[in-house]
């Protein structure tokens, strides 16, 4: 398969794409600041046993997105499937601490970036002569938990996710691109840093049935099964990896 991940250089997209390298597939990997995080993810895709690019676009910006999936293309041909990952978090406060500068940052990368990305891999894959074509969006269980006092714009913002998944598989399934999103739990990454609270995702991960937060194999596992022919029949789904979350 040939697969963009966006936001693919750390976290959960830097573990699809190198599940995906694992597989032999051709793995696109997106980042916007952190040139040497993205140099070793496609490292590692390479030595995992596929083939790897880095793309160094910010998905808010509509010309970034177009000329990412062109590079993309031109490097490894027809596109097979697209992992829309990249979103971020603020400091956690309640809603009246919000300042616009805040709330315009996160909505725009979680809400904005994505669709802008969901518009560039829809034209795209529709195009694309492979046999299993497929969109996968990583949300978070935020989008049903609230998170209250903390990110309720970050909440809001994987709520559209939801509902984008569902309008999308609806649009894109009668043309064979299947459209799914995992919603992750609590999982260790770099993301919590932005919290505020060094011990946040021990605490709350602790808090889940599970009793510990995921890793971001976990949620990488559940991507590049949707993105699989294994997954053939799945589509509008809204996979929880959460821990019971
Ligand atoms: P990380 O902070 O570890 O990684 C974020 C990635 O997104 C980096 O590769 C970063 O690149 C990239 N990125 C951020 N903004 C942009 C942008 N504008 N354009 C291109 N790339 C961008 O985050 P996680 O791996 O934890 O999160 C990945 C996704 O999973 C997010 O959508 C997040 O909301 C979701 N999620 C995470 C959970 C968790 O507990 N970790 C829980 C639920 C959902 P760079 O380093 O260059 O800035």
């Amino acid at each position: 398969m040939n697969i963009l991940v966006t936001g693919g250089s750390r976290g959960i997209g830097r573990a699809a794409a190198l599940l995906g390298g694992a597989r032999g597939w051709s793995v696109g990997v997106n980042y916007v600041r952190d040139a040497t995080a993205a140099a070793q993810t496609v490292e590692e895709v390479r030595n995992a046993g596929g083939r790897s690019m880095k793309l160094k676009y910010d998905t808010t910006r509509e010309d970034d997105v177009k000329d990412m999936f062109g590079a993309h293309e031109s490097y490894f041909g027809t596109l097979s499937g697209v992992v829309i990952n990249a979103g971020i978090t603020a400091e956690s406060m309640p809603l009246a601490e919000f300042t616009s500068e805040r709330l315009k940052r996160v909505l725009d990368t979680n809400i904005l970036g994505t669709y802008l990305c969901a518009r560039e891999a829809s034209r795209r894959l529709q195009k694309s002569d492979k046999h299993n074509r497929s969109i996968v969006f990583v949300s978070s269980v935020a989008s049903k938990l609230g998170s209250p006092n903390e990110y309720v714009d970050y909440a809001g913002s994987k709520g559209a996710i939801d509902s984008l998944t569902i309008g999308l598989s609806k649009e894109l399934g009668p043309k064979g691109i299947r459209v799914n999103c995992v919603r992750p739990g609590i999982i260790r990454t770099d993301i919590h840093e932005h919290s505020g609270d060094p011990d946040r995702a021990d605490r709350l991960g602790n808090m889940s049935p599970l009793g510990r937060p995921g890793e971001a194999s976990e949620v990488g596992e559940a991507i590049v099964w949707l993105l699989s022919p294994q997954a053939s029949y799945v589509t509008g789904g809204l996979l929880d990896v959460a821990g019971g979350r």
